[in-house]
């Protein structure tokens, strides 16, 4: 996939954008000067697979706590700063990697001079981020956006859309005109087919990295159709170089979607293992979704080298379906057949296919880990179907 080549940005020791690997950030959803409910938080992120992790500072109380905060965590932390620029300067002087601001709710833009100097004079990038809800129309602005309203003439929506570019043009008119191209754009709506339109023309006009997300794309499981049918769109298309999921919900949920996103398109290199199941239908003679849940977290905790692995309720279309997975279990009878590399290892009661899959997931890894083996290289080649057999139903 041909990615749309940005400007680099330097998030702590996270790049942005030019040919770094896209990213995978989140926001902490608890309050920053609850110090250590926070740095668990952070930390859980991070062993989630965060790249970067934001931070709300509406309050002094919570720009003084990011030092201690910053001390105890591995991740590039950005502070979130909304309508009190001072909070953006605590922050920088507390050492945080970057800043996410919009300008437009800073009433003078000299506070926004100020912040843009410090970030400067501290090499910190800024995320200049437009919200839907944040766009304000304004007389002065009138002629740009009915200029703009042409190119989105056919979209839905699409005066919306011309003023939300209206306003990046706007805000990035005031950080070039200080020099400051640290730079790193978002334009966040609700509505994916919006997302979609709005990131693809930032895209066109600008060369800053973007950072893709949907707002208040709602919980886990609405946000996620909504997110990754604009946010896979755009990434297949070659668009983003950041991105953050968003839900109502536990916020490992954002990375843990994000990071798979990422890994189903081929932008990201899979660390863990990668399931396989099948939905199940009228043959399936095993408690197929329990087994899969369990061996989902079970992978999750245990695997940490990209094995596929595929749990299938029969060999009906089990096999054809399981094709290229190293490790797999074809269910029947309440009992299942394990396959390792294309080699029948076991066959073994249904309460026992949970640890005898993951001792074999285990095995394999550690086999990888020595050097003895290598994933993908066996297909799952099965032609008997269990019925046949006779023991082993
Ligand atoms: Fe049905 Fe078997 Fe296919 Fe699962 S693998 S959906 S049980 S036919």
């Amino acid at each position: 996939m041909q990615r749309k080549k940005t400007r680099q940005i330097q998030v702590g020791t996270v790049p942005i954008g030019g040919d770094a690997p896209v990213s995978v950030q989140s926001m902490t959803a608890g309050y920053t000067h609850e110090i250590d409910t926070c740095v668990a938080e952070i930390n859980r992120l991070t062993d989630a697979g965060a790249d970067i992790v934001r931070v709300a500072v509406p309050e002094k109380k919570d720009t003084a706590a990011l030092s201690e905060i910053l001390s105890q965590v591995k991740v590039p932390i950005v502070a979130d700063v909304h309508f009190h620029f001072k909070r953006a300067l605590e922050a920088i002087e507390a050492g945080v990697h970057k800043i996410r601001l919009n300008p437009g709710n800073i009433n003078d833009v000299e506070q926004v001079h100020s912040v843009i100097d410090a970030c400067k004079a501290n090499s910190i990038p800024i995320r200049i981020g437009v919200n839907e809800g944040s766009v304000v129309e304004r007389k002065d602005k009138q002629k740009r956006q009915q200029e703009l309203a042409s190119f989105f003439a056919d979209r839905k929506q699409g005066h919306l859309l011309a003023m939300m570019v209206a306003k990046v043009e706007e805000y990035l008119d005031i950080f070039e005109g200080r020099d400051f191209y640290d730079i790193c754009l978002s334009a966040k709506l609700m509505d994916a087919r919006l997302v979609i339109d709005i990131y693809q023309e930032l895209s066109k006009r600008f060369e800053y990295p973007l950072h893709l997300g949907v707002t208040h794309a709602g919980p886990r499981q609405t946000g996620s159709i909504r997110s990754v049918t604009a946010l896979g769109s755009l990434l297949s298309q070659g668009i983003g170089d950041t991105i953050r999921i968003s839900y109502a919900s536990d916020t490992v949920f954002e990375v843990e979607d994000g990071i798979e996103l990422l890994n189903c398109l081929d932008l990201r290199k899979r660390i863990g293992a990668e399931l396989i199941a099948c939905p199940s239908c009228g043959r399936i003679q095993v408690d197929l979704f329990k087994l899969v849940e369990d061996v989902r977290n079970q992978l999750v905790n245990d695997i940490n080298v990209p094995i596929k692995v595929a749990v299938m309720g029969c060999v009906v279309n089990g096999p054809g379906e399981a094709e290229g997975a190293d490790v797999a279990v074809f269910a029947g009878d309440r009992k299942g057949i394990i396959y390792v590399q294309g080699e029948r290892v076991a066959n073994v009661k249904e309460h026992e296919i949970l640890d005898r899959l993951l001792l074999e997931c285990k095995k394999l890894q550690h086999k990888v880990m020595q050097g003895e083996a290598k994933l993908g290289e066996k297909a799952i080649n099965i032609v008997a179907p269990i019925t046949v057999e006779g023991n082993t139903t």
